[in-house]
This record gives structure tokens, C-alpha cells and sequence, in this order.
């Protein structure tokens, strides 16, 4: 029994570093995606986060969705949607949770090679939490006036405690995230009336 305990063990070891880093991650219950996608243009990773964001609609989130892509290679590594309501996490934002599962994918608490594309302009948590991620560029489609951290409130990057400042890209995609944003907001306020 030991030594066939012994043997499950070895080929969980085997098996374990052949099997991580090939899938992209994807935050939603499962646990990878089967097929490796890569990204030649900023466009089509935002187009892989608008369809996450449309999967959060879709699940009464706010629909806001975020993918981070190896900038050297293209490759998709997480893409997440805000899972807040779900989780009954006040954390659980699209851009946390994409960062947690390409670290756990890269076996880093780093991603200094990877880009994050998020449909919404980052609250001032989840700029800190991609600051920390130490990543390469930051895209974001909507400008968000009322709760962004990064062209607005308190403009996480400009501060001197920020010891690492992505590249910002803002307005990517912009309409097609705002307007998702703006219908989920319309037909709450219509269920509501
Ligand atoms: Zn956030």
C-alpha cells in the first residue's frame, strides 16, 4: 500500500510541471482552459476581455473582464471576470483574480513580462495589486471617472509610495466597454423601478 501510495505520488510529480504553464487560466469554477490562445494586437486581447466582461452580465456581476497576455510571446495566460457578488468577495475584481491565476500559472508572485488588458480603468485596489504584479503595461477600455484609480482619484501611479508604474494605456476599445457597462446599469435600474 506504501509503496503504491509512493508511486501515485511520483507520477503527480511527473505529471504536475508537464501540465502547468501549458493552459491559460480561466477564473470561473473551471480549472483550464483546453487550447492555448495567443494575441498578436492589443484589439484581440481586449476583445477576450469584453467577452469576459459579458460573461459577468451575464451572471448579474458588473460587467467588467480582464486578460493577461506574455508580451513576448502573445500567449493568454488568465482571463477573469469580477466574480464580487459571487464569492461574496468585495475583492473578488476581474483584475485580482486574473492576476492570482497567471502568477499560480507562472509560479511567480512577479509578471514582469506580462500586459494586463481590463474592460473598466482599475480601481485604486486592483492598480496597487497590478503595481505589486510588477506588470509591463496596463490597457484599459472605459474610463471610469467616479471609482478609477489610475487617470483619476487618487491616481495610484503619480504617488511616490508606487514603486513600480506600469505603462498605462487607457481607452482601448472604450465604447464597446462602456456600453456594456451602461446597459447593465440601465436595465438594473429599469428591474428596479
Ligand atoms: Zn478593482
Amino acid at each position: 500500500m506504501r509503496l503504491f501510495k509512493l508511486r501515485l505520488e511520483m507520477i503527480w510529480y511527473l505529471i504536475t510541471p508537464l501540465t502547468k504553464g501549458v493552459f491559460a487560466r480561466k477564473v470561473d469554477g473551471m480549472k483550464s482552459d483546453q487550447h492555448t490562445v495567443y494575441c498578436k494586437k492589443p484589439g484581440e486581447a481586449m476583445a477576450i476581455a469584453l467577452g469576459e466582461a459579458n460573461r459577468a452580465a451575464q451572471a448579474g456581476e458588473v460587467p467588467v473582464g480582464a486578460v493577461i497576455v506574455e508580451s513576448s510571446t502573445g500567449r493568454v495566460l488568465a482571463q477573469a471576470h469580477n466574480r464580487v457578488e459571487r464569492d461574496n468577495d468585495p475583492t473578488a475584481h476581474a483584475e485580482v483574480l486574473v492576476i492570482r491565476a497567471a502568477c499560480e500559472m507562472q509560479g511567480s508572485p512577479r509578471l514582469g513580462d506580462c500586459d494586463l488588458y481590463v474592460t473598466l480603468e482599475p480601481c485604486p485596489l486592483c492598480a496597487t495589486a497590478i503595481s505589486f504584479a510588477r506588470l509591463r503595461r496596463v490597457y484599459y477600455g472605459a474610463y471610469d471617472p467616479k471609482g478609477g484609480g489610475v487617470d483619476h482619484g487618487p491616481r495610484i501611479y503619480e504617488q511616490a509610495t508606487c514603486h513600480h508604474k506600469p505603462e498605462v494605456y487607457g481607452g482601448l476599445s472604450e465604447e464597446a466597454c462602456a456600453t456594456l457597462l451602461k446597459e447593465f446599469f440601465q436595465s438594473r435600474r429599469n428591474a428596479s423601478d
